[in-house]
């Protein structure tokens, strides 16, 4: 339903899975009307003491997907998060009947270099999702993902599906956690996102003569992804961001 004075949609949850103590994905239903690209971010918003608390979203779901999908942290102290994580099945929010943002598959290159930390997965997701359904529309693009986490169910349910896709041959999807400590289980790769992004990058022959890359999630991850990026030849143009958060504001 859309709320026409304020141009807000009321959607309902209809699913919720949380992964760790401050990690979810919650499925809402999608308004008819609400059209994205692969990549964008919603506007999603609640109200609190008689104000209306709104924050960007990246939509997890593709665009040809029956229902929106959110990766949700939820933040210690944080204005929406707050309220968003006592959230049940069949409860309602709004979503801003816009989608935004320009963080989506740049089509001047066939190579794309993508780097996550933890909810910073979503536009990926979102963008690999319509690679897939689209598939037989002879699309020739090669992604490298690169997923950092703190440890492994942070990187949700993504993991498998990500891992199926990846068998297909177009995908290179590498997991990595930060604290393998906690997890003597785990087989993956180790350490932070960004300390492995050389090594693929290299190790696949996505370069800056060839690639554009996507950095995604922690200010600080993209602060230094971007650094290296740009030892490694690629041009500032060739690097595309999406800060979760400003830096600077950061305890
Ligand atoms: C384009 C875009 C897409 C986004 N997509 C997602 C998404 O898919 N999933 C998601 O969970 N968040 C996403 N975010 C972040 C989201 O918009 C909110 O900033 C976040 O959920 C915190 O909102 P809050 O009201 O709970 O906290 P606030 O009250 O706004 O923030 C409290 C404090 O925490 C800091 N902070 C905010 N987020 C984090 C964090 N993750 N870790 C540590 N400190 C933080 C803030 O800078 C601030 O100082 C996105 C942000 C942008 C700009």
């Amino acid at each position: 339903m859309l709320l026409e004075a304020d141009a807000l949609f009321k959607i309902k949850l209809l699913e919720r899975i949380d992964y760790s103590h401050d990690i979810a994905v919650f499925r809402f239903e999608k308004p008819k009307d609400f059209d994205y690209k692969p990549g964008q971010y919603a506007t999603l918003a609640m109200e609190h003491e008689g104000k209306l608390v709104q924050r960007a979203y990246s939509m997890v779901s593709s665009p040809l997907d029956n229902d929106l999908e959110f990766i949700i942290e939820f933040v210690a102290g944080g204005s929406l998060t707050t309220i968003m994580a006592n959230l049940k099945v069949g409860d309602t929010l709004y979503l801003r009947n816009q989608a935004k943002g320009i963080f989506y598959l740049d089509e001047n290159y066939t190579r794309h270099l993508m780097v996550a930390t933890v909810t910073g997965i979503a536009p990926y997701v979102s963008i690999i999702r319509t690679l897939e359904k689209k598939r037989d529309e002879n699309q020739n693009h090669q992604i490298v993902l690169l997923h950092g986490a703190s440890i492994a169910s942070e990187l949700c349910d993504y993991l498998k599906e990500l891992d199926v896709i990846a068998r297909k041959g177009w995908l290179e999807y590498v997991p990595t956690i930060s604290r393998p400590w906690d997890e003597p289980e785990w087989a993956g790769e180790t350490g932070r996102v960004e300390d492995l992004l050389r090594k693929y990058a290299d190790g696949f022959n996505f370069n800056h003569e060839n690639a554009v890359a996507y950095v995604c999630g922690h200010p600080q991850m993209i602060l230094n992804a971007k650094s290296i990026l740009l030892r490694a030849r690629f041009k500032e143009e060739q690097i595309k961001q999406e800060a979760y958060f400003p830096l600077e504001l950061q305890d």
